[in-house]
């Protein structure tokens, strides 16, 4: 049976879940290939927070792009019948004096004013080591993105329009106006392949680095939070006396395995800011999808305008995918010009 869509998209994490629901709005057709190789999408913690809390400045258009996101994931908890959108506030361990006078000056910033509260807490916090206090932030979150992939796959298994499989870049026909792939012809194909990338011979090409990541899952009783509490790593309340600590940074390893030397990592750095005891229950591990100028990679294929790339998500991948789906999208349907700084022109030698 031949099948004709307006796209087909490689790779269901959180870029092309955006991109997807933008084609159902559009009643576009489509069909999506995934194999489940990268997993980003699935152990990220899913925070969203526009300020940097290591510098105490705001994340690259990340209030701009947290409008956009927040509705996104509560459009999609009404129509998965899901809860996603886990609202919190976030504390930021001071490690020394300075820290607070920064704090406090930032917090005065536009933008970082509607996040920062200037008032620093001295309280003391049962189980936590913060003898320099807290700086707190307003409206952040997390979104349970496993829970959303998973639940995602399986609505798009519902509308027969998932294909469980490796997509084979050698099997592409581009044709004049449309591209084929076996009995499947498409005006378009959009590649979100996270750090899968690497593989796709049209656009390995651009500087995707990847980083790899590791979290664990603690069970700590004792620990009474409901905040997310941030440190050198994040502690964040899963329920269920349940947190999940992370992460680690690593540019060398590109495999998506749990180590030792990881987890290791994340327990020094958790027993100085917590004093109770815990139980690692969950180890998880994944690349996320960096870039060399540490912004997404997007647009057209400079040779075969079929293709397209949604990627280059980062570290912030909540909040930026509604917003640079949408930019492609209007891309390549309005003909609108894309933002410069995401744009894959820009990696263009001549
Ligand atoms: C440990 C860790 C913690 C993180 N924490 C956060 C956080 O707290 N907040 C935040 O905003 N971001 C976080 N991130 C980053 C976030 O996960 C990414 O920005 C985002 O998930 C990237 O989404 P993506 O869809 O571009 O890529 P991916 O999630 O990697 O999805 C790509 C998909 O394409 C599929 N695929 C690839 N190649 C093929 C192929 N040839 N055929 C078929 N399918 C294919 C893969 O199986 C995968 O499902 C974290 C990442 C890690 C690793």
């Amino acid at each position: 049976m031949n099948i004709a869509v307006d796209y087909i998209i490689v790779g269901l994490g959180l870029s092309g879940i955006a991109f997807t629901e933008l084609l159902l709005k559009n009643n576009k057709s489509f069909m999506v290939f995934e194999d489940d190789s990268q997993v980003s999408s699935v152990v990220a913690g899913g925070v969203y927070n526009p300020v940097i809390l290591k510098r105490f400045t705001p994340a690259w258009n990340g209030h701009k792009q947290l409008q956009k996101a927040i509705p996104f994931y509560q459009e999609l908890e009404e129509k998965l019948r899901i809860k996603l959108d886990y609202k919190f506030t976030t504390k930021k361990v001071f490690t020394n004096v300075g820290d607070e006078n920064n704090w406090f000056i930032a917090s005065d910033k536009p933008m970082l004013s509607y996040y920062m509260d200037p008032k620093i807490s001295k309280e003391k916090i049962k189980g936590i080591i913060g003898d320099y206090g807290f700086g707190e932030l307003k409206g952040t979150g997390r979104v349970d993105t496993p829970l959303l992939v998973n639940s995602y796959k399986e609505y798009i298994k519902s509308l027969k329009s998932l294909i469980k499989e490796a997509f084979d870049y050698s099997k592409i026909q581009i044709l004049e106006d449309k591209v084929s792939y076996d009995n499947i012809t498409a005006k378009r194909i959009v590649f979100s392949e996270g750090f899968g990338l690497k593989k796709n011979p049209f656009f390995n090409y651009l500087p995707l680095n990847g980083t790899k990541g590791e979290t664990i899952t603690i069970y700590a009783p004792e620990l009474q939070i409901d905040f997310l509490l941030k440190g050198s790593v994040f502690i964040m309340p899963l329920g269920d006396n349940k947190y999940k600590v992370g992460a680690t940074f690593n540019w060398t390893d590109k495999t998506s395995i749990p180590t030792e030397e990881g987890r290791k990592e994340l327990e020094d750095k958790l027993q100085k800011i917590i004093a109770v005891p815990y139980t690692v229950i969950e180890q998880s591990a994944g690349i996320r999808p960096t870039v060399k100028d540490r912004r997404p990679l997007v647009g057209k294929h400079p040779k075969f305008s079929k293709l397209a790339v949604l990627n280059g998500l980062g570290t912030r991948g909540v909040m930026i995918a509604p917003t640079v789906a949408e930019n492609l999208y209007n891309h390549l349907e309005k003909g609108e010009e894309l933002d410069k700084e995401i744009d894959i022109k820009r990696f263009l030698t001549d």
